[in-house]
């Protein structure tokens, strides 16, 4: 079959890689120039790391990735009041998790389709239309192709979700946070190895420092401090972020001074995409695009590259009926992923407490898990994946 895919991140590409194994044609259609560098550092662990390994992507995955000592939250004053060490983490996952830039990961699954399949950077789906021997979309470019299916790998704002399914607002899931992430290079302190996080009342930074003398930096806040709309352009972004940090203390005044120098600014709402099917026709979701869970899971780009190779899976399984794959890709993913998007909505009650005492609460818990079998008892259900990872022809 021919497959349109819209977007080469994380989803797209490892749907193409598995596509291209069981013999079918895809065709990713990225709306950027090239693919996308820059963003967040992200844990990896749990059966998208299973993927990644299946995929011989993961010596790659981890020499890109960063070994996180720990996890330290700061006071005004930068000393340490809470926090953990992440070998608790590893030996709950047995020693199978790293972290890495978005980036990083969706580059080194690019490379394994890279030269065998069709991508068209700086480009994107404008129109679809579905008619009884397959689909044809018309591109930005002004081209126009025709395919048989056509899969919405296109994230959180999906562009193919918009025109096969709805608005956006009938199917996200706002979990009351608004976010940015920036790098900048030439930050100090830094404190290799451990990810610094300091509270005020709804509202956190955090930072971590990279290779080649770059840092990273996370901050998350409550929407009910933005007084007004939400922020459009980058201007506004800015000056939304300085009203809102800057009286929270500990290094808030450079870390705002070094957001000037940054190059790539992400600001977005912490959000889930919760829609009653993935898919329609032809048309199917995979990845943030369908079935988003938010960054508050700790997951998404795992479960991602888990829905795009169950999806690949049951397309080979059922030869071409599309229909027939759609249908068990769904059946067999939805429980799984609504666990998580479940787990994530709970989490995010706590994520960034609201008052002092909640954030003295929630450091005196950080530092609990360093007892035996506590790290287990907190973070276990998360860290679990209820899900066994099938094995297809
Ligand atoms: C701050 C932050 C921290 C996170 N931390 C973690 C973590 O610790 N662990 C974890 O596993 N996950 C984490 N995530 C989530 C993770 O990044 C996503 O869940 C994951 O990237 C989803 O992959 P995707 O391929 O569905 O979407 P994306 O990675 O967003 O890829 C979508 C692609 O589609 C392209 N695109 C967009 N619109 C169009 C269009 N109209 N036409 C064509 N192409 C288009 C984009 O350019 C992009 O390349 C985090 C996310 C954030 C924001």
């Amino acid at each position: 079959m021919k497959v349109a895919i819209s977007g080469a991140g994380i989803a797209g590409t490892t749907l193409a890689y598995w596509l291209l194994r069981a013999g079918h044609e895809p065709l990713l259609i990225e709306q950027a120039p090239a693919p996308r560098t820059g963003g967040y550092i992200m844990d990896f662990w749990g059966v998208g790391y299973t993927v990644a390994e299946r995929m011989g992507v993961l010596p790659a995955v981890r020499t890109a990735g960063y070994q996180v000592g720990e996890v330290r939250f700061v006071d005004d004053d930068g000393r340490k009041v809470g926090g953990f060490d992440v070998d608790a983490l590893r030996d709950m996952t047995e020693g199978r998790l790293t972290s890495v830039s978005r980036s990083a990961l969706a580059r080194e699954i690019y490379r394994t389709v890279e030269g065998q399949v069709e991508t068209l950077f700086g480009d994107q789906i404008t129109a679809i239309e579905e008619h009884d021997a397959g689909v044809r979309i018309a591109l930005q470019s002004g081209a126009q192709r025709d395919v048989d299916i056509v899969v919405g790998a296109d994230g959180l704002h999906s562009q193919v979700r918009k025109l096969t399914f709805g608005p956006e607002d009938d199917f996200e899931k706002d979990l009351g946070y608004r976010f940015a992430v920036f790098e900048t290079a030439g930050y100090v302190p830094r404190d290799e190895d451990v990810y610094v996080i300091h509270a005020a009342t709804s509202r956190q930074i955090a930072r971590f420092a990279l290779r080649d003398g770059r840092t990273l930096f996370l901050l998350v806040f409550k929407k009910e401090l933005m007084k007004g709309a939400e922020p459009g352009s980058p201007a506004e972004v800015h000056a939304l972020l300085r009203s809102i940090f800057a009286d929270v203390g500990w290094e808030s005044a450079s870390i705002l001074a070094t957001m000037n120098t940054a190059d790539d600014l992400y600001f977005d709402r912490v959000s889930q995409i919760r829609m009653p099917s993935w898919r329609r026709g032809r048309f199917v979701l995979v990845g943030d695009a369908g079935m988003a869970v938010s960054f508050l899971a700790g997951e998404g780009a795992g479960l991602a590259i888990t829905e795009a190779y169950v999806l690949a899976g049951e397309l080979a399984r059922a030869g071409g009926d599309y229909q027939s794959a759609f249908t068990a890709y769904e059946n067999r993913l939805r429980p799984f992923i609504e666990g998580k998007q479940h787990t994530a909505e709970n989490f995010a009650a706590t994520f960034v407490p609201q008052t002092q005492f909640g954030i003295w609460l929630r450091n005196q818990a950080t530092k609990l898990m360093a007892l035996p079998g506590a790290a287990n008892l907190m973070l276990g259900q998360s860290l679990r994946d209820d899900f066994m990872l099938p094995d297809f022809p």
